[in-house]
């Protein structure tokens, strides 16, 4: 007889008795020992009792998991259906147990004073695990799955859980008429009302929408969350090298789309997309909390003459100084330009020409120049 069933004797006979099956009996036991299995720890104490003369036959209904056992192999092939056709690096398979199961499972522990005993969706999780590896074509990953098939014990379904993916880039925003993020109807938000001509939202697109749309289409995700570098308002643009972003696609079924095509897809009159590259979850709050500094170009007509020194003797004594910002605020469904009076903003450098009578030069300037 080995150790642990000789030190165990007592308990594992009544349970052998009890007529659980060899998993169950098993797993009483399951922490005692590596290298074997739960059935084959049942077995073994089976053995040891018929040596003894003690006939303790596991039960034709295990009393404790209802021969759940026995579907394993369905639960495993509904695992391996369910993930068809959803491209991940890995995946891991949970599974969920009837609450009087583990009810009882917990009482047995308690009963026998039982501390080496393994819970039954540890073993579950495993062995439908073991099953379905061979069909999956992707390791499993404990600590961050891509893809979780969580199998439903009592009725073989399987719900799954993938994570999104993260695109950043940095984006020009062309128009002076479309936000940022998609800003829903603030009278339907988002059903569809008069107010908003049944559309749910107060612009036609926005820079958000025309990348994340087409994401969505390639990935085959559900939504799309755009996560940017700060905002600007809808009247500014968004030239130079762009604003940072990191768009998030949830349940994605495709992880890797070629970005060069996104990129393609997307650009349009409106707005651009550049460097487009795939980040992990941590970067999105990296992203919002950065605060990148902004170069914010003011161009001023005048009506009549101008004293050349004096507006550059104005514009400069702005160097270094405090700026109070106010910054767009959407209360009670009601925007609202804000004080912000906890951050006020330093300026640094600031630069300043006088560009002549002519609009169109003023025009051809802005264009090369113009940043952020
Ligand atoms: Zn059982
Ligand atoms: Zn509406």
């Amino acid at each position: 007889m080995e150790e642990w069933i000789y030190e165990n004797h007592d308990k594992a006979k009544a349970l052998a008795e009890m007529g659980l099956c060899d998993h169950c009996l098993g797993r009483m036991f399951g922490k005692i020992g590596t290298g074997t299995t739960n059935v084959n720890r049942g077995l073994d104490i089976r053995e040891a009792l018929a040596e003894e003369g003690v006939d303790a036959p596991a039960a034709e209904f295990c009393p404790l998991c209802e021969n759940v056992f026995e579907l394993l192999d369905r639960f495993a092939d509904a695992a391996v259906e369910a993930m068809d056709g959803i491209e991940s690096d890995n995946f891991l398979i949970g599974t969920r147990v009837e609450p009087e199961i583990v009810q009882r499972e917990k009482e047995l522990w308690e009963q026998y004073g039982l501390e080496q005993a393994e819970p039954i969706k540890a073993e579950l999780n495993r062995e439908i695990g073991k099953l379905a590896l061979p069909k999956m074509h992707r390791p499993v990953e404990f600590k961050n799955p891509q893809v979780v098939a969580l199998v439903d014990t009592r009725f073989a379904d399987v719900s799954i859980d993938i994570a999104p993916v993260f695109i950043a880039g940095r984006y020009n925003k062309f128009s002076r008429e479309i936000p940022q993020t998609i800003w829903p109807c603030r009278v339907c938000h988002g059903k569809g009302c008069d107010h908003c001509h049944g559309k749910g939202k107060m612009y036609d697109t926005s820079v958000q929408e025309i990348i994340g749309d087409v994401a969505l289409e390639m990935i085959g995700g559900t939504e799309h969350f755009f996560h940017g570098m700060g905002r600007e308002d809808i009247d500014a643009r968004m030239l130079g090298d762009g604003r940072p972003f990191v768009l998030e696609i949830s349940s994605p079924r495709k992880r890797r789309i070629d970005l060069d095509e996104l990129k393609r897809r997307s650009d349009n009159e409106l707005a651009a997309f550049q460097d487009l590259h795939y980040v992990q979850r941590e970067a999105v709050e990296r992203y919002k909390e950065a605060a990148a500094d902004k170069v914010y170009r003011v161009h001023v007509l005048a009506e009549g003459k101008v004293n050349k020194e004096a507006v550059i003797e104005v514009a400069l004594s702005f160097k270094n100084a405090n700026i109070d910002q106010r910054t767009p605020d959407v209360r009670e469904g009601v925007r609202v330009r804000r004080r912000r009076t906890q951050h006020p903003e330093l300026l640094g450098e600031t630069r300043c020409a006088v560009q002549g009578r002519d609009p169109r030069r003023v025009g051809d300037q802005l264009s090369r120049t113009m940043r952020d």
